[in-house]
């Protein structure tokens, strides 16, 4: 397949400030594509070259690009260098240089979607000193068969920064949207049901509805094997009988269950019942999976963790008695004298990239299982908890390193109540209350694990991950910094929409400023990006990509953000005295605080300030 085809619909979709037509462009774009590239075209799509867990790295600086820019378009380094202070986009300054070559007739579009993607390929698998050169080259060599449109994604894809705003769900809505025919088809029952509840009046009512059947059956695979372009790819061969024989496979991470809120400990007893209370460890959340003499480690955004963590690889060959599995639980540094647990800020010392066995014997982990989806190949995730809690315990064998978690099992909200004081008293951060009967839910946040912090009490002192949409141009002594504030939304997960909350000017260290400054004006869009619902505008608009953690007083009910806004209603939902606490890595935009969270957190607020009043 062409990559100018590819590019066409980069360009397209870069200009779109909707959703649907955003979707509706990349089933274009899927419909074109060959089953042999589609798995590099999601990759792509996605800013990667392979699913997140297998860690290769594209991201190149921006000197290097700039080296690669001037060797394939004739011009020099300073000529490339003045023209990107102007635009402040390496991509549109390549697109331009490009442009002037192509008016010489210099270019032959030969660029292949197989080509760039082997060229990142190599670019990401060398590492050291004596490798610049090479990949100065291996990117020149791709931008000088480039149309000033393809040079332009293939300079933005080299730096990480493509600035599409796709997403996962609307990949997999697009790639439904594909299959929708053959899914009529086979389920003519289901349309049909369909066809009565909407009613005659409304045939894209209808079609979007059959089409969230179709994506849900696709996301239910992707939560169990999260390499979206293998699935796509088997789509496109098999049509939907692809999907049917993807399971789980060691190696490959399966999307987390989420934790939901509630205040109090009577609320969750309402709503569990009889449950199964567990300590809340305060670590990295670890999904291990075991087969044979393999050992892998995935974080909880499903990076491959296996070589930062050596103490835990060697106790998942020694203590879990199965020849294949994978497991869940939280790990954290643990005192060896005194067996207490560290805080946060020491267990982080653990991710690093240097110096890994010296911190491991200083600082060793101690691992918390807490659910298992598989063992020996069989998949457990439909079981109730309760049961797959027993094989668990049955598969940990005695050691050093990996233990269960600490539970009891309780319908009184008072021993709830009094597990949770033991629990932060002995320095943990609160406890979870799962539910006895629930399936493990990959990738969902459903009531089946509620989490009840330390934090809670009638102020809003859980903090929320919010996404950045757009950042204003800083004022009076943050005018060196370019950045002195942040527009900041929820997520609506009904709708694949960012929804405006706030705007937040403080809490910013200069370091944060400064860092936010030159990490956001690479993500910059001159217009509203296509999955953001906002009504205010900021200085500028933000692919919405980067997840931040914000404390604030209390949720409100404003007029001046969409988010909780139902149609024809003028108010929604926002946040007083916003403040940042810090930049969440490890959270995708859409693992951020979605609307329906900030709704019931409103109502808890209302709900324990009437509890705290009485
Ligand atoms: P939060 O990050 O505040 O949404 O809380 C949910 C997180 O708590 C999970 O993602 C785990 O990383 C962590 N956690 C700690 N202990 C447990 C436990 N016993 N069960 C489930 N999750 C736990």
């Amino acid at each position: 397949m062409k990559f100018e085809l590819v590019a066409k619909a980069f360009d397209e979709i870069e200009k779109t400030s909707k959703r649907v037509d955003m979707t509706t462009q990349l089933a274009a774009l899927f419909e074109q594509t060959p089953a042999e590239d589609m798995k590099n075209v999601i990759y792509l799509l996605q800013g990667r070259l392979a699913p997140a867990y297998e860690n290769t790295e594209t991201g190149l600086g921006e000197k290097l690009v700039i080296q690669a820019i001037a060797r394939a378009t004739g011009y020099t380094k300073e000529d490339v260098e003045k023209k990107f202070k102007k635009t402040g986009d390496l991509g549109q300054v390549a697109s331009e240089y490009l442009e002037k070559k192509t008016q010489q007739s210099l270019i032959r579009t030969t660029l292949s979607v197989k080509k760039v993607h082997e060229n990142f390929l190599k670019l990401a698998t060398l590492t050291g000193e004596g490798t610049q050169e090479l990949k100065i080259k291996l990117l020149a060599e791709l931008l000088n068969s480039s149309t000033p449109n393809e040079g332009k994604f293939v300079v933005r894809f080299a730096l990480g920064a493509l600035r599409l705003g796709v997403g996962d769900p609307t990949l997999m809505d697009a790639l439904a949207h594909v299959h929708l025919n053959e899914f009529q088809k086979e389920n003519t029952a289901l349309v049909k049901e369909i066809d009565e509840s909407t009613g005659k009046k409304s045939p894209e009512e209808k079609i979007r509805k059959i089409r969230m059947k179709l994506r849900e059956q696709i996301e239910a695979k992707y939560n169990i094997y999260s390499d979206l372009g293998t699935l796509a790819q088997k789509l496109t061969e098999k049509g939907l009988k692809g999907l049917n024989n993807i399971d789980l496979e060691p190696g490959v991470p399966i999307r987390p269950t989420l934790a939901e809120r509630l205040p109090l400990a009577k609320d969750i007893i309402e709503k569990l019942g009889k449950c199964i209370v567990e300590s809340k460890y305060d670590g990295f959340r670890l999904q291990v999976h075991k087969k044979g003499k393999d050992v892998w480690i995935f974080s909880r955004n499903l990076e491959n963790m296996s070589d930062m963590f050596p103490e835990i690889v060697d106790a998942a060959k020694k203590q879990l008695d199965c020849h294949t599995c994978i497991v869940e639980g939280e790990a954290l540094a643990v005192n060896e004298e005194t067996q207490e647990f560290f805080p946060f800020q020491i267990t982080i010392q653990r991710k690093r990239k240097y110096d890994i066995d010296e911190k491991a014997k200083e600082l060793p982990l101690k691992l918390f299982l807490f659910d298992v989806m598989s063992i020996n190949d069989k998949n457990l995730m439909p079981l109730p908890f309760h049961e797959r809690r027993e094989k668990l315990k049955k598969l940990i064998m005695k050691g050093e390193t990996i233990e269960l978690t600490n539970g009891i099992i309780t319908d009184s909200s008072r021993e709830v109540d009094k597990f949770f004081n033991e629990n932060v008293s002995g320095g943990l951060e609160g406890i979870v209350c799962k539910d006895l009967n629930a399936p493990y839910i990959a990738g969902a946040r459903k009531f089946a694990w509620i989490k009840l912090k330390r934090s809670y009490k009638g102020e809003l002192q859980d903090t929320v991950d919010l996404v950045i949409i757009g950042f204003y141009k800083g004022k009076g002594k943050r005018t060196e910094f370019g950045l002195g504030g942040l527009l900041a939304a929820v997520y609506d997960d009904k709708a694949d929409l960012f929804k405006s909350i706030t705007r937040i000017g403080t809490g910013f260290s200069e370091e944060m400023l400064a860092d936010l400054h030159k990490l956001l004006s690479k993500h910059t869009l001159n217009h509203k990006p296509a999955r953001v619902d906002s009504d205010v505008t900021p200085y500028a608009w933000v692919e919405p990509k980067f997840v931040i953690e914000v404390r604030a007083d209390e949720i409100t009910q404003s007029p001046m953000h969409t988010a909780g806004r139902e149609q024809g209603e003028s108010t929604g939902y926002a946040l007083r005295f916003p403040r940042i606490l810090k930049r969440r890595n490890d959270k995708e935009p859409e693992m951020a605080t979605t609307v329906r969270e900030i709704i019931k957190m409103y109502q808890n607020q209302k709900k324990v300030k009437v509890e705290e009043a009485r």
